[in-house]
């Protein structure tokens, strides 16, 4: 299959590394030059842009995490001015405020050319119908899609989520080609789907899938493949490095080509933050290598995963990472949304009448979405005698309070006085019943 950018997508590993090193450089260069955040790290780590001269002096550099973007929260990593940033977007965060990531127009520049590499990657090209039903709007997905797919010469269809029944008629009738969504949705629509009668194998025309934004298995591939009658491909990113456009599957399927010349990787044990080889399991760490508005050094993603630099039959020279293993924190991923345990605590907290004993309790019943519960145990005046119009009403308040904070949609179930199991050690506070 094409590649989009073979000059850069296939480049001998030599002249990547030259590539990448110079770069790298650059980029320290920058936010040294303008990001007071940084300029305070490196200069506590010992360290300046004259020290970067191989990757080796990669390891010089301190890392970056979530918690100082939300410390820098909203533009303080920005090594531009608001005049320059073009567009926005924001993933949850682990507090009540968001991540945010800010664009330049070369940043949109790089993201549509790192997405159409993307596209490419999995096949698609001008002749497709992209159906696109990642969310637009702050989130990175929907538009990030709609840039790559735009920039190769796909017909965009802009469906964005929710609306299912309208989106399989859509799909059937604009003959889409190609579907873009998280995975657990693909289930949904080929569900739906059948409930219309339509059955996907025969009436669409849809051959290629590319699904990410949540961690999904190779039992759940199969199961997308056989009921769509696609070839799925996994997708990787985040809005702190991008956006989507991190990393993706060839047409072999033996883990996703990290796209280097941008994003350059390591792997880390995650307890004492020492690299590791090739082939090691660990935490993925990125540094961007050109992005102008908010480039991050050494950004510690939590995400679990290995690399592997041996040549792929494609002829991508590019690193591959395997499927995410899993996280190094407690993020927990419902219907593609970050959710952080701690931030529903500190929700339910701000709830006057509840109690601090709570359970997050998340379940995907056969071809549904997740569905989000939170079990948390009310004041025991309100159960003696028991005042269903109080409860009605404080678990109305309590759905409303976590909607607005974890930007997706959460059942409460209120439960009587030590109701919910007390725990000796580290409380249990997560029953995960998914079977990915
Ligand atoms: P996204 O749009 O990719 O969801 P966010 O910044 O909201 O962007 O979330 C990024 C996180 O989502 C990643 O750190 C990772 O944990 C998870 N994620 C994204 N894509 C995948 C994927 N293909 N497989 C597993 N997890 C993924
Ligand atoms: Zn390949």
């Amino acid at each position: 299959m094409p590649m989009w950018n073979p000059d850069c997508e296939a480049m001998s590993r030599e002249e990547l590394e030259k590539l990448q090193v110079k770069r790298l450089r650059e980029a320290v260069e920058r936010v040294a030059a303008t990001v007071p955040f940084y300029q305070k790290r490196f200069q506590e780590a010992g360290v300046s842009p004259e020290d970067i001269n191989s990757l080796d002096d990669l390891k010089r550099l301190p890392f970056t995490e979530k918690n100082d973007l939300r410390e820098n929260y909203p533009f303080g990593l920005f090594t531009v001015s608001l005049e320059q940033i073009v567009r926005i977007h924001a993933s949850s965060g682990t507090t009540g405020k968001p991540t945010v990531g800010g664009y330049t127009r070369a940043d949109l520049e790089l993201w549509a050319e790192v997405m159409a590499r993307t596209v490419t990657c999995a096949g698609v090209t001008a002749q497709d119908v992209v159906h696109n039903a990642y969310g637009y709007g702050l989130f990175t997905g929907g538009l990030g899609f709609h840039l790559g797919a735009e920039k190769v010469g796909a017909t965009v269809v802009p469906i964005s989520g929710g609306m299912t029944r309208r989106q399989v008629m859509l799909m059937e009738d604009f003959g889409a080609t190609v579907l873009t969504c998280t995975p657990s949705y693909s289930l949904v629509l080929a569900e739906e789907a059948a409930e219309m009668g339509v059955d996907f194998k025969k009436h669409m025309k849809v051959r290629t899938g590319i699904f990410g934004a949540e961690p999904w298995s190779e039992k759940m591939r199969a199961e997308i493949e056989d009921k769509l009658g696609v070839e799925a491909y996994d997708i990787y990113g985040l809005t702190e490095i991008i956006g989507p456009g991190v990393s993706v599957e060839c047409e072999h399927h033996n883990g996703l080509h990290i796209f280097e010349d941008h994003f350059l990787p390591e792997i880390i044990d995650p307890d004492t933050g020492e690299p590791l080889p090739y082939g090691e399991e660990g935490e993925l760490v990125f540094t961007t290598l050109t992005k102008e508005a908010m480039p991050v050094i050494r950004y510690r993603t939590r995400d679990r995963t290995v690399l592997h630099v041996e040549p792929c039959a494609c002829g991508r020279t590019m690193v591959r990472m395997e499927k995410i293993l899993g996280r190094t924190d407690d993020m927990l991923i419902v219907r593609g949304v970050n959710v952080f345990p701690q931030l529903v605590e500190r929700t339910l907290l701000t709830v006057e009448g509840l109690e601090p004993h709570y359970q997050i309790v998340i379940d995907r019943p056969k071809d549904q979405l997740d569905i989000l519960e939170v079990w948390v145990e009310a004041s025991p005046d309100l159960f003696n005698p028991i005042d269903t119009r109080a409860l009605d009403a404080l678990k109305e308040k309590a759905e409303s309070e976590l909607a607005q904070t974890l930007g997706v949609s959460a059942r409460v179930k209120l439960m009587g006085p030590r109701s919910l199991e007390r725990s000796l050690g580290k409380a249990k506070r997560v029953v995960d019943k998914r079977d990915i």
